[in-house]
């Protein structure tokens, strides 16, 4: 296995401002919306997610807006610039109506100013992303799709709990295209019980055939709980009924994975992420970058930077407090955290590291006035974790990469 192979995913072909300590372009101003609803509940997920036979989609789409003015009223500061970045996730968001999409689109656009090339983003699952659907969202002005394919193997589909089968994400980007849009994600997940190193590298030449923009590859984690309840799969991890493959055998799925979608020209930016030149994610990239980000809906978290630090804001993840509290004129507010610069340093230490263009650890480390990290930087060098570039930036190497969070470790 080779080092890094240049980085296709970094090149700019945009406006969008350059975080100079990383050297990637990011918005620095986006708006985060949740849709909490699914279909099902897959048995791995901890996100805020309900399961409801009759969405509410029309009632949650006034609440959304009776949420964003209260945030502008509590924080006017929103409104100084305008959003580089809409981000629509979930939950499934395709299960929206495409014409309650645009009546929000629109609504924010009114109240906020919103730039002209704006990256809109929206996710989509395989099994409710028909051609209707994919048009309308084109036309209220999503102009990025997100596809939840997760594997083209039926095995691992069905080990996911996932509803579709690998057609149906083929048809998907089929449709996309027809639609209009010209930049497509899609998702895939490592790591999964069962799933070999073969079945990985075919999930990523599936995901290649398909000709997308951008491919995130997340190896599964198994969170103890999702709002306060054990997940299926960490109740079957506990009890024996679900084994994960060995460390060693989804680091190599990591790395082969790696070289076939950089083989294809989706080229790794960051730990978990490819993408074409130009073609990165600004709005992911705003949080790897520590921009501000105003959030809505249930279970939504935002952050905006202040002279000490920052602020987190998370809302109820429970959609009856949620709409109880909007339609009562209340600020959704589960918590609101105060962070301090150390604290932000840290998160940005670790997120800013994940990008393959490096991070020049000892400007961010004077910019939140935290000591100097040259020795310790010297030391993962000389153990080939990762080495210091002439921009100043350190970049990880691939095994730097897969070891990321004990070498965030090592550096704090
Ligand atoms: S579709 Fe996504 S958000 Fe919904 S339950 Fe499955 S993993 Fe969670």
């Amino acid at each position: 296995m080779g080092e890094e192979a240049p980085r296709q995913g970094v090149a700019a072909r945009d406006s969008f401002a350059v975080d100079a300590l990383t050297g990637m372009s990011a918005a620095r101003r986006g708006l985060y919306v949740h849709f909490p609803w699914c279909l099902a509940k897959c048995p791995y997920c901890d996100f805020a997610v309900a399961v409801q036979k009759r969405i509410p989609e029309a009632r949650y789409t006034e609440g959304l807006l009776a949420e964003l003015s209260l945030r502008l009223a509590a924080r006017a500061a929103w409104a100084d610039a305008p959003l580089d970045s809409v981000y629509l996730g979930g939950g499934t968001p395709s299960l929206w109506a495409p014409a309650l999409v645009a009546r929000f689109l629109e609504a924010v656009r009114a109240r906020l100013p919103v730039r002209p090339d704006a990256e809109v983003t929206l996710e989509a699952n395989p099994e409710v992303a028909d051609a209707a659907r994919l048009a309308g969202y084109r036309a209220a002005g999503v102009n990025r799709l997100s596809l939840g394919a997760q594997s083209f193997d039926v095995r691992t589909l069905r080990t996911l709990g996932r509803a579709h089968a690998p057609e149906d994400a083929r048809t998907a980007v089929r449709a996309a295209r027809q639609a209009g849009f010209d930049n497509v994600s899609v998702d895939l997940i490592l790591g999964v019980q069962g799933q070999s190193l073969s079945s990985a590298v075919q999930d990523a030449e599936g995901a290649v055939a398909l000709g997308p923009e951008h491919v995130s590859a997340y190896v599964l984690t198994v969170e103890r709980e999702a709002l306060g309840q054990e997940t299926v799969f960490a109740r079957r991890l506990r009890t024996g009924r679900l084994q994960l493959p060995e460390e060693a055998a989804v680091a190599d799925m990591v790395e082969a994975v790696t070289d076939v979608l950089q083989a294809a020209g989706l080229g790794r930016y960051e730990v978990s992420n490819y993408a074409r030149a130009g073609r990165h994610a600004r709005h992911n990239a705003l949080y790897w970058t520590g921009g501000d980000c105003l959030a809505l809906g249930v279970g939504a978290t935002g952050f905006f930077r202040t002279a000490m630090g920052g602020v987190r804001t998370t809302s109820h993840s429970s959609p009856v407090r949620w709409f109880a509290d909007v339609e009562a004129g209340r600020l959704p507010e589960a918590e609101a955290e105060v962070l301090t610069d150390a604290e932000v340093f840290t998160e940005r230490l670790m997120l800013g590291l994940r990008f393959t263009s490096g991070l020049d650890v000892e400007a961010l480390a004077q910019e939140y006035g935290q000591p100097s990290r040259v020795q310790r930087l010297q030391r993962l060098e000389a153990q080939g974790l990762g080495s210091q570039g002439a921009d100043g930036r350190f970049r990880l190497s691939r095994r730097g990469l897969l070891l990321h969070t004990d070498v965030c470790a090592l550096l704090l």
